[in-house]
């Protein structure tokens, strides 16, 4: 929570309840939930929380560096809480993302093409294929 508290005094906003409880869930999910999800869940103890409010947090959060969107392709946007160097598994069946930690690719240098022209502040390898429960409802069949 100490990033937590940092962030909001840094960017003077106000600590609520609804957004404690918004920024613990996501912290506690690993699936990188979407709003809805995360939504769904914040209900249960605030009941009147609409999932715009919820939707506006997380983007709040997002935008003081808080937590990250993960990249997308369109679909609703997924949230990501874990802010420690992590690679993403991302399951083109199910959609799951499942966060991995890989030293090799946490060191690998970023092509030339790119440092010319751009300026980097992050670096995620993003792997896709067919994850290990959808392999296995495959052989089911
Ligand atoms: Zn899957
Ligand atoms: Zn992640």
């Amino acid at each position: 929570m100490k990033l937590f508290s940092d962030k909001f005094k840094e960017h003077n906003l106000k600590t609520t309840p609804q957004r404690v409880a918004i920024y613990k869930e996501i912290q506690r999910s690993k699936i990188h939930p979407t709003a809805e999800i995360v939504f769904r869940e914040i209900k249960k103890t605030f009941p009147n929380i609409s999932l715009d409010t919820v939707n506006r947090t997380l983007l709040t959060f997002a935008r003081i560096g808080l937590i990250t969107i993960v990249e997308g392709r369109g679909e609703p946007k997924r949230f990501d809480a874990n802010k420690s160097n992590h690679h993403h598994f991302r399951c083109i069946k199910c959609n799951n993302i499942v966060d991995f930690y890989d030293q090799s690719y946490d060191r690998r240098e970023i092509p030339k093409e790119i440092t010319k022209r751009f300026t980097v502040m992050s670096k995620k390898m993003v792997l896709e294929g067919v994850c290990d429960q959808c392999n296995k409802k495959k052989e089911k069949k």
